[in-house]
């Protein structure tokens, strides 16, 4: 059982912005476990919270206040939940919930996307592959958010002289942006098993030579104590639902991590299970602006039901504990707690299975904080 070390007083500002739907749900069972970390560890943030989405709309007129980014600007971590809901589909495009979330992204330059996809043993079954290729499943997807082919110019749809039209899209990288990126990937396998996979398409585009140049590089100069190796995105994907337990950390551009993290979440099962964090590039005291929220959106159709599952949300708050402030057993022993609690046989309605207990949102977050008591 993970122990942890007592590491009293403030660790640093931390942002709620728990959104819409059943981003206030999850939150509010963030709040407990942060409370538990507080009063049996000393594990304490100064926190603040705001509003944003269509909760922001309807008090302010806009999806997110200046006065809210500032404060996500100076935070050391902001922790969101989910924004939107059918009522605000009228609304003109800048107006909308999810324009609150872009504009938190945009300006806090937050490059780097972590999706980790990990497996309990007791959902196993809930996976589209076999038990035996994702039992014990731990691993992690970079994805490149601010660059490449969907930002990359020229781009636009035009109209020949023969009167067809052609789509253009343009698929460019600097050094820079390869490097940072490859080298929040060095970091996260450094921190995990120590394998880092670059994916790109060297065989025939020539920003993937340079990508793969550029990593290798890295590599070479800085990085020689983590095993890496290149992989075409194509033969990527097909490894991805082959022999998935081959990889430990996998790094990619917008495009291809795009797709690669979403095929890698299925493996998973279930959206109520996948947290994410988004990092930005260090400041001059090496700390990240970051931003960690769940994969899934505010879930209308069963918002104040009950029927949410907290965990992606708590899992968020784990990859927060890990990688904005280094508390690495303290987040072991959340997940584990975590896990404990599915081996128990709980589940909310998302992950429920036949013979197993169906609980809401609040009894699973008492049930993990009552789990990490008998760890503590
Ligand atoms: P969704 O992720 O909100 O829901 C998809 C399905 O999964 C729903 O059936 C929902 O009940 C279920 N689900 C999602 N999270 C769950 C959880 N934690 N526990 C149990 N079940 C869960 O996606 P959607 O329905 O396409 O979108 C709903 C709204 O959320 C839209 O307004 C959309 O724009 C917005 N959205 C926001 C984000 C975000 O804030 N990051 C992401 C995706 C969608």
């Amino acid at each position: 059982m993970a122990a942890i070390r007592n590491t009293p007083g403030v660790l640093g500002k931390v942002l709620l912005l728990p959104g819409d739907g059943i981003g206030s749900e999850v939150m509010r069972e963030v709040r407990r476990v942060m409370d538990w970390f507080a009063r049996r560890h000393g594990l304490e943030f100064e926190l603040d919270e705001g509003r944003v989405g269509g909760t922001s709309y309807d008090h302010h007129g806009t999806p997110l206040t200046d006065e809210v980014m500032a404060k996500a600007l100076e935070a050391d971590a902001v922790l969101f939940g989910a924004v939107g809901g059918p009522k605000y589909d009228v609304l003109p495009f800048e107006a909308k919930p999810e324009r609150g979330l872009l504009r938190l992204r945009k300006e806090m330059e937050l490059f780097a996307n972590l999706r980790p996809a990990k497996v309990f043993d007791a959902l196993v079954d809930s996976s589209s592959l076999k038990p035996e290729l994702v039992r014990g499943l731990d691993l992690m997807i970079l994805r490149e958010l601010t660059g490449g082919v969907y930002f990359g110019e020229p781009r636009g749809i035009e109209t020949l002289p023969d009167g067809s039209r052609r789509g253009v899209n343009t698929q460019v990288y600097t050094t820079a942006e390869i490097v940072r990126v490859a080298r929040v990937g060095f970091e996260l396998a450094r921190k995990r098993n120590a394998k880092l996979c670059s994916v790109e398409k060297a065989n025939v585009m020539e920003s993937g030579v340079l990508w793969r140049e550029e990593v290798q590089r890295l590599h070479d100069a800085e990085y020689g104590d983590v095993e890496l190796t290149h992989m075409y995105a194509d033969n990527c994907a097909m490894q991805l639902v082959r022999a998935p337990k081959q990889f430990d950390v996998i790094v990619s551009d917008n495009l291809f991590g795009d797709i690669l993290s979403d095929c890698a979440a299925m493996l998973t099962g279930s959206l109520g299970m996948l947290p994410s964090a988004s990092l930005g590039a260090p400041d001059a005291n090496g700390k990240r602006k970051a931003m960690y929220e769940p994969v899934h959106g505010s879930a209308p159709d069963i918002a104040g039901t009950g029927l949410a599952n907290p965990i992606a949300m708590l899992q968020s708050f784990s990859m927060m504990l890990r990688y904005s402030f280094d508390q690495d057993e303290a987040a072991d022993l959340l997940d584990d707690a975590i896990g404990r609690v599915l081996a128990g046989g709980l589940r909310t309605a998302d992950i429920m299975q036949p013979g197993k207990a169906k609980v809401s949102t609040s009894v699973m977050g008492e049930s993990i904080i009552r789990e990490l008591d008998k760890a503590a």
